[in-house]
């Protein structure tokens, strides 16, 4: 039995995939948003990652300077240093003190501007050569010591010496009494910036993966580093800490299995959803074309197939029969065993056709007691065979109830399909047949002819 009539409803498929791109594009706008926001907390990381650096240069240079300036403040320091030249107080006070004790690894002592007065080094480094720091910076920084506006004058400097990087601390002698510059004096005091010096910088002031390179190229993230000629020697680079790298892939995770979740649980419900309308409108269905009593098709939807294989089989110009049937004097069994016994009458007298029936014939009830078959390549002669058979296979199935047996008969109109206008006409055909098969009697089967027709009307 196939349907005919079928409503259209949004597919569950059409649903999910509208609710899928709802969610796509959801996650993209959150995933767009949040990386907005994370990449502006980045560059906050990032720019106070380099202030750190910068107050930490600060600070490390400030606590050279407050060593120097314990020296340079010292009378003691100009008399034995510079007017007395005491190699011995000078190896014990910053070869003993400064050098062994401090961390710096050369301090030297300048005389009348240009003369050195003393220059001692570290013995794990490569002495450095007095004209060589004059050159390359010493000379700008004692020479604009007098300008600084601090109170000591002490200033910081990078060297690039024998391949390696050494900050320069240094300052003028001044007089304990005065506070005045002994003019042309300077001393300063030089540490390496070695790979040990740089680990432990970065870990006091956590500074991630700081490095130290000597090319030319500009560190994303860095900073130069500058002579006090200001020449360009190399730059400190750091891998600044971005928080979008921690956050997002967790934030993406969340939503995309939101998401999913959310779709699988909508596809759950719609899938659900889908198979009760589905067995609803299956129940709507059969209600609406079955025969509540007997479960064949009822009379409505019989004309409706009938109509469509009327036009399908004239179109084809094959054979197709039609067959009446009335259940003679039925109004007996229900007078006689009352309306129940009548309703399983009419039970027992279709389980009689569908014996006699093809699995392709269209059997529906039209009336009370009244059926009709449809015979899809059937002439008449098989429809009389078909009619016959039905006839004689109620005659010898005789209905059992309250332990007697109720013989029913019936009549049996047939009509052929031959250049009839509609299919309406045809049932009409075979209803006038019907008619006479009760004037003959009864039980009996009567093929239409057109005189039957012209007879009636006469
Ligand atoms: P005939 O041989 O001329 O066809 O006589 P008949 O008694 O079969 O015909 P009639 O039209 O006089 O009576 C038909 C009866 O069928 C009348 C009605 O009560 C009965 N009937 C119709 N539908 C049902 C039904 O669903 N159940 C029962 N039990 N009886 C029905
Ligand atoms: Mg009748
Ligand atoms: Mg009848």
């Amino acid at each position: 039995m196939s349907k005919f009539i079928s409503q259209q409803f949004i597919s569950a498929k059409s649903v999910i995939t509208i609710i899928s791109w709802l969610f796509f594009t959801m996650a993209i706008a959150i995933v767009g948003i949040l990386s907005y926001f994370l990449n502006s907390l980045d560059n906050q990381a990032t720019l106070e990652l380099s202030q750190r650096m910068e107050l930490a240069l600060q600070l490390e240079n400030q606590h050279k300077e407050s060593l120097i300036e314990e020296y340079t403040y010292w009378d003691t320091t100009y008399q034995k240093a510079i007017v007395e030249k005491d190699e011995q107080w000078v190896e014990d006070n910053t070869g003993g003190y400064l050098i062994d004790n401090k961390g710096f690894d050369f301090s030297l002592a300048i005389e009348q501007g240009e003369k050195s007065a003393y220059l001692v080094s570290n013995e794990a480094i490569i002495p450095p050569r007095f004209d060589e720091l004059m050159r390359k910076g010493l000379a700008h920084m004692v020479e604009s010591a007098n300008e600084l506006a601090t109170r000591t004058k002490t200033s910081t400097g990078y060297f690039l010496l024998n391949d390696s990087l050494y900050i320069v601390v240094g300052g003028p002698l001044l007089s304990e009494e005065t506070g005045s510059v002994r003019e042309g004096t300077y001393l300063a005091l030089g540490t390496k910036i070695d790979t040990e010096l740089l680990s432990e910088f970065s870990i006091n002031h956590q500074i991630p993966q700081l490095l130290l390179s000597f090319d030319s190229v500009q560190p994303k993230y860095g900073s130069g580093i500058y002579t006090p000629n200001g020449k360009r020697i190399g730059s400190f680079s750091w891998r600044p800490h971005r928080p979008s790298e921690d956050i997002l892939p967790y934030v993406t995770m969340i939503v995309v299995t939101f998401s999913l979740v959310t779709i699988f649980v909508t596809r759950f419900i719609l899938k659900k959803e889908q198979a009760n309308r589905a067995a609803y409108e299956e129940k709507l269905f059969l209600e609406a074309t079955q025969d509540s009593l007997t479960k064949i098709i009822n009379r409505r939807y019989f004309l409706d197939i009938g109509r469509k294989e009327f036009t399908l089989y004239s179109n084809e110009s094959n054979s197709l029969s039609v067959v009446v049937l009335d259940i003679d004097y039925f109004k007996e069994i229900n007078d006689q065993f009352g309306h129940g016994v009548g309703d399983k009458a009419l039970i027992h007298f279709t389980q009689i056709c569908h014996q006699g029936l093809r699995e392709s014939d269209i059997f529906g009830r039209i009336g009370g007691e009244e059926f009709s078959v449809i015979l899809p390549n059937t002439d008449a002669n098989k429809a009389l065979t078909v009619a016959n058979r039905i006839r004689t296979l109620l005659v010898d199935n005789p209905f059992d109830v309250y332990a007697t047996q109720i013989n029913m008969t019936v009549s049996i109109g047939v009509a052929v399909l031959d250049n009839t206008s509609d299919f309406d006409t045809l049932i009409e055909q075979a209803d006038i047949a019907l008619y006479k098969a009760k004037d003959n009697g009864r039980n009996t089967v009567v093929l239409y002819h057109p005189e039957m027709a012209l007879a009636d009307n006469n």
